[in-house]
């Protein structure tokens, strides 16, 4: 029989090794990133918030980035990753109830995010600034968890929309507006604040909407407005426990917007059936689903045949929060790969001070303070596009701009993080994999990057004044850097002639949002940042991966101001 040996070690000697089997003690491993200060402990956030009239908010987002990044806050996220919704079409009688059940943490995240009004605030406290602090509390949100902003959202755009519709207005704005959450599976009737959706895309096209088949008949005006049936099919519909979904069906006059609640006045359900919930490679936490529409009720929004544009303005603000939330994810993969250099060694050293990890590191926490600071900037635009036209046609070109470059580039932002975990980093304890399974999504919904930069060009050729607010936003730099003022001449020459802009459209776009996030950097962000931002991103230098920047950049300085505390 074989025996074990003696003790022989400190461990053993002290106890704490009765038997003699451990195998190694775990050293050179970083600690969880927790009990985060998401608002004190990002300077490009506070600088911004200020830089951007919102100052006035420092105190609330203080008190909120702490909450927020709390261990316990962040667990939140991952549980609701962990146990994704699931979908119950009838109940065990046969009944159809068209229920999905979510995880209590994802109704806590959604309590969360409707109790601090980022689905709201703007619209019932307007005042400058309103959207930037909006924005600054749902890049904090947004670092918790991605999936639950997708309701949130919606339920904020469709505000522009549905209050064209005076009837429409009076009986949802209020329950829309209202700070508190309501899950239950009741008629709206029955609940004191509402959420929701947005349901367009059908099978046979998602960024042409023009082509839906959902037809509208029309049955009369009611208590609401003029009511319609809709017979078709949805093939996403997020969110589908919202309490109403914003839709598109071709009525007699043509493609119209309409507003049809989940249940009907009258308690019956509304037939809005979820065939099934989509198998989704991100986003998971969120419910998105097929839909077959067999009679459903809906109100009138806007003219018949305006449709597109009726529901362009909730899609104009579902592509800003998209900003938001990709360059929300940025800064988390920036602070955890950040946190894990600088308490991991290899070769003797820590990772954060060895010059090539130290150059990757820098050049993705640029990427996301230019990211944050261009979102942050079209915040203020939209705060001031109703009293300034200038800010308004900033804002018009500048958010298809920002859509498309800030989410395009958070899929390999999130990867290249990843890398700086090693291995633990691929492994789904880590939220590194969640990150990046959530970066693409951004890019593709509300309008992919093609779609975007169309939208750019539409603005530019319906008015022309989107393209001279956009000039002279970079001219506010001129003099800032030697770089961006090149870049700046060179792209006036390129955009003189429109005619083969879709073939040019992605170099265009890049270079029109390159040049835009370097002038808010070169404005507003400390000179090592800015520097290093129209260094790297405007001197042409062909493709390149993630760290290699221009020599000469005060990297150290880049790196300590980007440290998550
Ligand atoms: C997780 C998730 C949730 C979603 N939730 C919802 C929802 O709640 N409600 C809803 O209505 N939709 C939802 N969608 C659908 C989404 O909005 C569409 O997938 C998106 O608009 C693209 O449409 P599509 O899939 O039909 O692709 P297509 O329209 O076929 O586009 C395919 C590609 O072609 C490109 N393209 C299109 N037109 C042109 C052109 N003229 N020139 C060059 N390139 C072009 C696009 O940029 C894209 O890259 C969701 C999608 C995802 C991934």
């Amino acid at each position: 029989m074989p025996q074990r040996a003696a003790p022989h070690d400190a461990d053993q000697r002290a106890g704490l090794d009765p038997y003699g089997a451990a195998t190694h003690a775990v050293f050179n491993q970083p600690s969880e990133l927790a009990d985060l200060d998401l608002f004190g402990g990002d300077a490009a956030l506070q600088e911004g918030v200020a830089r951007e009239g919102a100052g006035w908010a420092s105190n609330e987002l203080a008190a909120l980035g702490a909450r927020l990044g709390a261990a316990k806050t962040l667990e939140l996220g991952v549980l609701a990753n962990r146990n994704p919704p699931e979908l119950d079409t009838h109940d065990r009688y046969g009944n159809r109830v068209d229920l999905v059940r979510y995880h209590p943490a994802y109704h806590e995240l959604m309590r969360l995010a409707v109790e601090q009004g980022l689905h709201s605030s703007p619209w019932t406290e307007p005042r400058p600034g309103a959207h930037v602090a909006r924005a600054a509390r749902y890049y904090m949100q947004a670092q918790v968890e991605a999936g639950h902003g997708c309701p949130v959202t919606m339920t904020f755009a469709a505000t522009p929309s549905l209050a064209k519709e005076p009837d429409l207005a009076r009986h949802w704005l209020p329950k829309i507006h209202a700070r508190l959450y309501d899950p239950r599976n009741v008629p709206a009737a029955d609940k004191q604040g509402v959420t929701i959706g947005m349901a367009m895309t059908e099978k046979q096209g998602g960024s042409d909407v023009r082509a839906n088949a959902t037809r509208a008949f029309p049955i009369g005006r009611d208590a609401m407005g003029e009511a319609y049936e809709l017979v078709g099919h949805k093939f996403f519909v997020s969110a589908p426990m919202c309490d109403a979904f914003l839709t598109l069906a071709q009525a007699p006059g043509g493609l119209t917007c309409f507003l049809a609640p989940r249940w009907r006045p009258d308690g019956t359900k509304n037939p809005i059936q979820i065939v099934r919930l989509k198998r989704k490679m991100g986003n998971v936490s969120n419910a998105s689903s097929e839909t077959e529409w067999r009679g459903a009720l809906a109100w009138r929004v806007g003219p018949e045949g305006r449709g597109v544009a009726t529901i362009l303005e909730m899609v104009a603000a579902t592509r800003f929060d998209c900003m938001i939330g990709s360059s929300a994810g940025m800064r988390m993969a920036a602070a955890q790969a950040l946190d894990h250099c600088r308490q991991r060694k290899a070769f003797g050293a820590l990772l954060i001070d060895q010059p090539a990890m130290r150059a990757a590191l820098a050049d993705l926490a640029l990427e996301a303070e230019a990211s944050l600071a261009l979102t942050l900037r079209v915040a203020r635009a939209l705060d001031a596009r109703s009293t300034d036209p200038r800010e308004d046609a900033l804002a018009r070109i500048a958010a298809p701009l920002g859509k498309y470059w800030i989410c395009k580039r958070a899929p390999a932002h999130a990867y290249e993080a990843m890398e700086c975990l090693g291995g633990s980093g691929a492994m789904e304890d880590s939220p590194m994999p969640r990150l990046y399974r959530e970066a693409p999504i951004n890019a593709i919904w509300e309008g992919s990057g093609n779609v975007q930069c169309l939208d750019v060009l539409r603005a530019i050729s319906r008015a022309p004044k989107t393209l001279e607010a956009y000039f002279a936003e970079l001219e506010a730099a001129r003099g800032a850097n030697r770089a961006l003022d090149a870049h700046v001449a060179a792209l006036k020459d390129d955009m003189r002639g429109l005619a083969d802009f879709e073939e040019r459209a992605r170099d265009l776009c890049d270079r029109l949002a390159l040049g835009l996030m370097a002038s808010v950097m070169a404005r507003g962000a400390p000179g090592a940042d800015a520097d290093a931002f129209c260094a790297a991103r405007l001197e042409g230098r062909g493709a390149r991966n993630w760290g290699a920047l221009p020599k000469g950049l005060d990297l150290a300085a880049i790196v300590k101001r980007a440290l998550p505390r």
